[in-house]
């Protein structure tokens, strides 16, 4: 393919069904190939800066008000940016927990002896907000509700807008983890009730992986200079005054995954917000529509769902194993991932990344003769 006027061989495409890594295109994979440059060179540290605005603009987060901040490393480091920098002292953070990534708030919180309530919640279904509510009024002491948007784990979308006026109506910061809804699900993070959300770079933007980011209140990230410092690498107040003193981030940052990610948002843009969402959604349906066909059953109801993450239960056949069916699509180019849910063996099929609705009619031709090999029955059996 011709690149800047330049030819580069074609990579081939798998395609990624898993909840991240996505698949990319060429021209997001070949904007890493760059000279090699210095982070701190002026002509980096605009790129960085261009980026924390566009960070800012795809969530229309008015940037008077509302910053991005890089850090380098996976999207977990966000969970623990957010819970260790933004407890004050003698306060506490609720979190409202129902999944495997708000548990993992809470593993966070455990770890750096931050004062929380792990609100556990049924895992199956969206966070209930009067719930949340009723933890608010008993507890004058919570300063700051944090929840996930999309539990990536299950695929259940939660009501962040809900929960978000919950939490201000008590006076908290609201926090979420929109790591895998950032850059698909549109989001508006002041209509949304939102004062601090997050995301990677390798999933909604469709980039690679190593860089995470927050867009959050600025006047809140101020305030929380004199909150406890309870992670030297991974404290916001620390990377955002670093950063808005001298350009650069405080540590290497991870370069060509910054190139790479400066070409996904142009990408990002001129596909358009809506549009964007609607072809992630065009191959959701034509996912589930593909498993229905041969009689996967779903853990999550239709309605519960992010419409990016299908949780399939794995079917009683005793000819059916997972690990066969996934080594037989890789081999294909297709990647589904396994999964637990409270003890329950599923898999996910994920509507993540550069993919389109005619990616897909091709992954069930090759389920369905996966399933005729091992002699499994067609529909698939329940007990
Ligand atoms: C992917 C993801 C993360 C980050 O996971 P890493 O493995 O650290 O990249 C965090 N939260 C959610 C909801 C996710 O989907």
């Amino acid at each position: 393919m011709i690149i800047n006027g330049r030819n580069y061989p074609d990579v081939k495409r798998n395609i990624l069904m898993n909840p991240g890594p996505a698949t990319t295109t060429d021209t997001v994979k070949y904007a890493q190939v760059i000279p090699d440059i210095c982070p701190r060179e002026k002509e980096f540290c605009d790129i960085m800066h261009q980026m924390s605005l566009d960070l800012v603009k795809i969530v229309h987060g008015d940037p008077e008000k509302f910053v991005g901040v890089l850090f380098c490393g996976s999207g977990t480091m966000n969970i623990d940016v957010t819970v260790s920098s933004l407890v004050p002292a003698g306060k506490k953070i609720l979190i409202l927990n129902n999944g495997s990534y708000s548990a993992r708030a809470v593993e966070v919180a455990r770890a750096y002896h931050v004062d929380h309530i792990d609100l556990q919640l049924p895992i199956d279904r969206p966070i209930d907000v009067a719930k949340a509510e009723e933890a608010l009024s008993a507890d004058p002491d919570i300063a700051v509700v944090y929840c996930c948007m999309h539990e990536t784990g299950t695929g259940v979308l939660n009501p962040i807008r809900e929960i978000g006026a919950a939490a201000h109506a008590h006076g908290c910061t609201m926090i979420s983890d929109t790591t895998s809804a950032y850059a698909m699900i549109p989001i508006d993070i002041e209509k949304d009730n939102q004062d601090f959300i997050m995301a990677s770079a390798q999933k909604g933007l469709q980039s690679m992986t190593g860089l995470s980011f927050i867009v959050g209140r600025e006047s809140i990230i101020d305030a929380s200079a004199d909150y406890p410092v309870r992670s030297y690498y991974t404290n916001l107040y620390m990377q955002h005054s670093f950063i808005r003193e001298h350009g650069e981030m405080r540590f290497t940052p991870p370069v060509q995954t910054i190139y790479a990610t400066k070409q996904a948002i142009l990408e990002y843009f001129a596909e358009g917000e809506q549009a964007k969402w609607e072809r992630h959604q065009s191959v959701w349906a034509a996912l589930y529509d593909g498993l229905e066909k041969l009689g996967f059953r779903m853990a999550i109801k239709k309605e519960y769902q992010s419409r990016l993450v299908i949780s399939v239960l794995c079917p009683d056949d005793p000819a059916f194993d997972f690990g066969a069916m996934h080594d037989y699509l890789y081999k294909y180019g297709y990647t589904i991932y396994s999964g637990k849910v409270a003890g329950v063996p599923m898999f996910r099929m994920c509507a993540l990344g550069a993919l389109t609705a005619a990616d897909i009619p091709g992954v069930f031709d090759c389920i369905r003769d996966y399933m005729k090999e091992a002699g499994m029955a067609i529909p698939c059996q329940y007990n």
